[in-house]
């Protein structure tokens, strides 16, 4: 099926000239022009501009003078019905915005506009309702009284200032949205750094953002890569980072905010996550879940199962059967709504990828189906399952973040607790079983932010996001997100 036509307004956008949004409108930039790729096609498909000092310097001004001023002022009330707004007007405009998506990420159609933009306006309005429930607590002291005085005390909450959100290119709307809606609920105003890939997206939605009130300076974009991403960061002006990422950048971030200073940090980094299918789960639920929690976007979600771990009495069926339907997937156009499986985000990722499968060749790892670049435009592979017989195999520690997943059996489900904490990581895992008292059982030994029982991957605004162990610092979503934005001052008075 040939592409769809793009919309006139996204063949308009991609034609203009991009640089940042600093202080309520699109600004040129002077830095370094980078392209932007398709990754069906390897072609680019718009510019934008790499934010340097005098551009980083300007977006937080702008923000530091949003925070003293219209947006630190608005009322609680105000603020949600802007965020509220501006989830109308996302998905009023969901079919531009995932055209842009998927043009710039390789991201499915159908899952930028039906997941991604569907879940950006939930997370918008889960905030904008945080906003108006942003509670202290009156406390009663036992200070001694002398002289028959009295003694009462209450905290408050309040936004810690300009805030700077660094976003990778994977869900470069959802996870923005995390980050500057979070951000601007507390009363905080936002810089946001998308990925040098995946600016597009959001450079619009501040335009949007804009339309729905939020003032001037609240929500600033800053285009650029890592360096642009260190300016941010190291700036004077910010009071607290977010950060979503890998690993090694994490951990830049993380010396950079208490490199002479101190300013909160909210690390959410990779993870190589496990799903244990107990032996008493049917075949199709096996490959549903296997589907589910390792082949969204080609893999390519931080919460991701990646390592496998199936009974051994199960394992050989369940891997015939999975190979079986990965060759079958529809890989091509992401624009295409018949396609199931799309290209890689970029080609540094299929770099890595690519090195991977050949780490996998020159290991001895058994390929089950997969392993291979495809032989086409674009940054295409196959997806691809692997077998390992031994828990300390390389390719079932390294994230891949990729399609890629590696396969172990196991013999006795009191080895699960051991496999499936069995690396540096803790960002998610899964249990999958009929019988939800073991899995429960099994929920207080596994070491991670997340574990899902009978289900993977997905969020909800309304429950608490993040890693443990070296997956991150912090967390976000449901209530929790409130400690990180806004500094608890406790107020006491003697009368
Ligand atoms: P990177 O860590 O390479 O980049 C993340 C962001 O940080 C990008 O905007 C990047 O800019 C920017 N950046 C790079 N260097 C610096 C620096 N020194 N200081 C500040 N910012 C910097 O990750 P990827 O974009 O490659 O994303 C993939 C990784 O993200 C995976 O490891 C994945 O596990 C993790 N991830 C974690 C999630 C979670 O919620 N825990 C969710 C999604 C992804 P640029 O891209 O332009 O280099």
């Amino acid at each position: 099926m040939a592409r769809p036509d793009l919309l006139p307004e996204v063949a308009a956008f991609l034609q203009r000239a991009h640089g940042h949004f600093i202080d309520g409108r699109a600004v040129p930039g002077e830095g370094a022009r980078l392209a932007i790729v398709d990754p069906a096609t390897a072609e680019p498909i718009a510019e934008v501009a790499a934010a340097g000092a005098a551009e980083i310097d300007a977006a937080v001004a702008a923000a530091q003078r949003a925070f003293a001023g219209d947006w630190g002022r608005a009322m609680p009330a105000q603020r949600a019905h802007c965020l509220l707004r501006l989830a109308d007007l996302i998905e009023a405009h969901g079919d531009e915005l995932a055209q842009i998506e998927t043009l710039q990420s390789g991201k499915l159609l159908g899952l930028a506009r039906g997941f991604e933009i569907a879940q950006a306006a939930a997370f918008l309005r889960h905030y904008a309702g945080a906003a108006t429930r942003l509670h202290g607590e009156t406390i009663a002291p036992s200070i001694p009284s002398f002289h028959d005085e009295r003694y009462t005390a209450f905290t408050r909450r309040e936004p810690v200032g300009a805030v700077a959100g660094i976003v990778p290119w994977n869900f470069s709307i959802l996870i923005a949205v995390w980050k500057f809606a979070s951000a601007l609920a507390t009363g905080c105003t936002s810089v946001i750094k998308p990925s040098e890939f995946t600016p597009l997206t959001m450079l619009r939605i501040a335009e949007l953002a804009l339309e729905a009130g939020i003032p001037p300076g609240a929500l600033n974009v800053v285009c650029g890569g890592g360096d642009s991403g260190r300016l941010l960061c190291a700036h004077p002006g910010i009071a607290k980072i977010s950060f979503t990422g890998s690993v090694a950048t994490g951990l830049q971030v993380g010396r950079a905010a208490f490199d002479g200073r101190l300013v909160r940090t909210t690390l959410e980094l990779g993870g190589k996550n496990p799903v244990a299918f107990l032996p008493d789960v049917p075949i199709e639920r096996m490959l549903g879940g296997i589907m589910e929690a390792g082949f969204l976007h080609q893999g390519q979600i931080c919460a991701a199962g990646e390592r496998f771990f199936i009974h051994r009495s199960r394992i050989d069926e369940t891997l015939e059967a999975l190979a079986a339907t990965l060759r079958t997937l529809r890989i091509g156009d992401p624009m295409d709504p018949t396609t199931q499986f799309g290209p890689l985000a970029n080609r540094p990722h299929l770099d890595k990828i690519a090195a991977l499968f050949r780490q996998a060749r020159g290991d001895g790892t058994r390929i089950v189906c997969g392993g291979e670049t495809l032989d086409r435009p674009g940054f295409f592979v196959a997806p691809t399952a692997l077998r390992v017989d031994r828990a300390d195999a390389p390719l079932l520690h390294q994230e891949t973040f990729g399609p890629i997943g590696t396969f172990l059996a196991y013999d006795d489900e009191d080895e699960l607790p051991d496999l499936l904490n069995g690396t540096p990581y803790g960002l998610a895992a899964s249990v999958w079983t009929q019988d939800i008292a073991k899995a429960l059982r099994l929920v207080p030994q596994v070491r991670a932010g997340t574990v899902w029982i009978n289900m993977h991957t997905l969020l909800d605004p309304a429950v608490p996001f993040g890693g443990a162990k070296q997956s991150g610092v912090g967390r976000e979503f449901g209530a929790a997100f409130v400690d990180d934005y806004t500094e608890l001052k406790s107020v006491m008075i003697r009368y």
